[in-house]
């Protein structure tokens, strides 16, 4: 008999609901992608999350008993303990959403919920681009920005599980009103919306994130100049992280980080610049290694570390 296990992995974006079935060693056997936008409330989208997990398992024929679990993560803080989800600054409509029980109780599946910047910093730390590292600090650049921290080798959460959110950490005095509710956050700035009406406004016309990274890849000086502005704003906020922990790496992923050279380059720059002596010498900033499928294998690594399988 056929006794292998699966892990359900689930990343909910403010772009894209991603689940998966995974082998216990992480490999991504069957993904589904939806949109997230087309769900109008926390219970349609819970009810999508349902129905696309029983699909899941059912398309392969497998029983449930094979699988070990189901890890989600989540863009914004999640109280990891009790499965409730606190807000969501991206996703309309999630305050306080039981959502562990919720999943627990209608899929009859051990659950367990994250940060989504958590999980993808996760699993870059354990597989990925900062592997053998000790500190490192996870990026993720997409409708939001989002972070994670590994510090002294073990996911740093926080006294209320909402460390590393680095896409609110201030970068203007008094600036953009920011979905979280403070003002001039780096996420007012650089969230991939943002970017999309700078652009907007300089070309004159809709424009999306492929074309405005392939004009800059060309040479288009006006694309270079929003790309180039993009990477000084997040290697401002990312200096203030570098000074504060010293990390070994910086590993960014996302959407927005597809974006070429110009970004990264801008990035490394800003930091090596401005970023004090000892720690711009010891950190490298490296690109994500599992790119889009990074939260579903940090929401793998996620279950069978809490379900110690
Ligand atoms: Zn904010």
């Amino acid at each position: 008999m056929n006794n292998k296990k699966y892990i359900i992995g689930i990343d909910l974006g403010g772009t894209n609901l991603k689940l998966a079935l995974l082998s216990v060693k992480y490999k991504i056997i069957t993904k589904k992608i939806l949109s997230t936008k087309k769900f109008k409330s926390s219970r349609e989208l819970t009810h999508a999350i349902v129905s696309s997990v029983d699909e899941l398992i059912r398309a392969r024929r497998i029983k449930k008993t094979r699988i070990a679990g189901l890890g989600i993560g989540l863009p914004g803080p999640v109280d990891v303990r009790t499965g409730i989800v606190r807000f969501l600054p991206n996703i309309p409509g999630w305050r306080n959403i039981r959502l562990g029980e919720i999943l627990t109780r209608r899929l009859k599946l051990p659950v367990f919920i994250d940060n989504d910047a958590n999980l993808f910093t996760l699993a870059e730390y354990r597989l990925g681009a900062g592997k053998g590292l000790r500190n490192i600090v996870g990026i993720t650049l997409g409708t939001g920005v989002g972070g994670g921290l590994i510090i002294e080798g073990r996911l740093y959460r926080g006294e209320s599980f909402a460390a590393g959110e680095a896409g609110h950490i201030p970068i203007l005095l008094l600036g953009r009103p920011c979905n979280c509710g403070g003002r001039g956050c780096l996420e007012a700035y650089v969230g991939n919306k943002r970017i999309l009406s700078w652009a907007e406004k300089v070309f004159k016309k809709r424009i999306d994130l492929e074309e405005l990274s392939n004009l800059a890849a060309r040479g288009e000086h006006k694309a270079i100049r929003i790309w180039q502005s993009v990477g000084y704003l997040i290697g401002s906020a990312l200096t203030g992280v570098i000074n504060l922990l010293n990390p070994d790496a910086l590993v960014i992923g996302g959407g927005v980080s597809n974006s070429g050279r110009v970004l990264f380059n801008s990035i490394r720059n800003f930091v090596k610049e401005n970023a004090m002596v000892p720690q711009a010498r010891q950190v490298v900033i490296l690109k994500s290694k599992f790119k889009d499928d990074a939260g579903l294998i940090g929401a793998a690594i996620l279950v069978r570390e809490r379900n110690r399988i």
